[in-house]
C-alpha cells in the first residue's frame, strides 16, 4: 500500500507490461497535493506515469524525459481546464518543479532546480479559445 489514499501503484507502472511500478515519495506527495488544492478532491486521471525506454521510444517521449525516473506523469482532470490548473499550480509552486499544458491536460514532475513550464496546446486549440473568448466579449 502506498501512503496516499488517491492513488495505488498499479496507476504508476508502465503502459508496455513491462513491471516499472516505482513511485517516487516526493512525486506522491505532490499529486495529493494537487489533487487537494488546484482539482478540489476530484479524480486525477494518470495516463502515463513510468516509461522504460523501450515505451518511451513507442511513445515518442523526449530522450530525457522524467518518465523514465518515475518522476512524472500525465493527468486528465474533467473538472479543470489545463491552463486553470497551471495558472493555480504556478501560485502554489512559484520556483519548483515542471508543469507542462496540452490539448490532452497536464504533465507534471519533479526535476529538481528552477521551475520548468511549457504550453504545448495545438494552435487550433488555441483559436477555438480565440473564439470562444470573442463570443464572450
Ligand atoms: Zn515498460
Ligand atoms: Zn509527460
Amino acid at each position: 500500500m502506498l501512503p496516499s489514499k488517491n492513488f495505488k501503484r498499479s496507476e504508476f507502472a508502465c503502459k508496455c507490461g513491462c513491471s516499472f511500478n516505482t513511485v517516487d515519495a516526493e512525486l506522491l506527495n505532490l499529486l495529493d497535493y494537487c489533487r487537494k488544492y488546484i482539482y478540489s478532491n476530484t479524480p486525477m486521471i494518470i495516463s502515463s506515469g513510468n516509461r522504460c525506454p523501450k515505451h518511451n521510444l513507442k511513445v515518442k517521449g523526449e530522450p530525457g524525459s522524467k518518465h523514465l525516473l518515475a518522476e512524472a506523469v500525465d493527468i486528465h482532470n474533467a473538472y479543470k481546464t489545463p491552463e486553470d490548473a497551471l495558472e493555480q499550480f504556478n501560485k502554489l509552486f512559484p520556483n519548483k518543479y515542471g508543469f507542462g499544458i496540452y490539448n490532452w491536460g497536464v504533465h507534471i514532475d519533479i526535476h529538481p532546480g528552477p521551475a520548468r513550464r511549457w504550453d504545448r496546446r495545438s494552435n487550433k486549440r488555441k483559436s477555438e479559445i480565440k473564439v470562444i473568448l470573442k463570443v464572450l466579449a
